[in-house]
């Protein structure tokens, strides 16, 4: 029994995301230095307010919708390359500003998205690697 090979084929394209005709727009991490497909990567931006006593708060903010204007920067949905990020103070020289930023936001989604190893109860909810990312 032989699928059709069109519709064989948008399957493989859609289902991998590896194939290196279709991954896009070729990344740097700005923890670990590595390249990567843009698509797996977390984009996010530098957000600025004014805040209350005259100065400026600042913030990293995910773009999830990978659409908020400005300069951005990418991260793997990792916390070591986080870690490794913030010790280098990557945030800062990867989005042009100087002072500290509140990474809280940036943080909190990285440890929303990866999935830590060994504490996955159920295996078949939890893909170790999802490649539609
Ligand atoms: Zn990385």
């Amino acid at each position: 029994m032989r699928p059709r090979r069109e519709a064989d084929r948008l399957r493989g394209a859609r289902g991998r995301g590896v194939d290196f005709s279709v991954v896009g727009p070729i990344r740097t991490c700005v923890g670990c230095r590595k390249r990567a497909p843009a698509s797996d990567l977390i984009r996010f931006v530098l957000i600025r307010f004014v805040s209350t006593g005259g100065g400026d708060d600042l913030r990293l903010q995910v773009d999830a919708g990978r659409r908020l204007p400005g300069r951005g920067a990418h991260l793997h949905p990792d916390p070591a390359c986080f870690a490794l990020a913030e010790r280098r103070r990557a945030f800062g020289r990867a989005l042009r500003f100087t002072g500290v930023a509140d990474t809280g936001p940036l943080a909190e989604h990285i440890r929303a998205v990866s999935v830590p190893r060994g504490t996955t109860d159920d295996p078949a909810e939890a893909p170790d690697h999802d490649p539609a990312r």
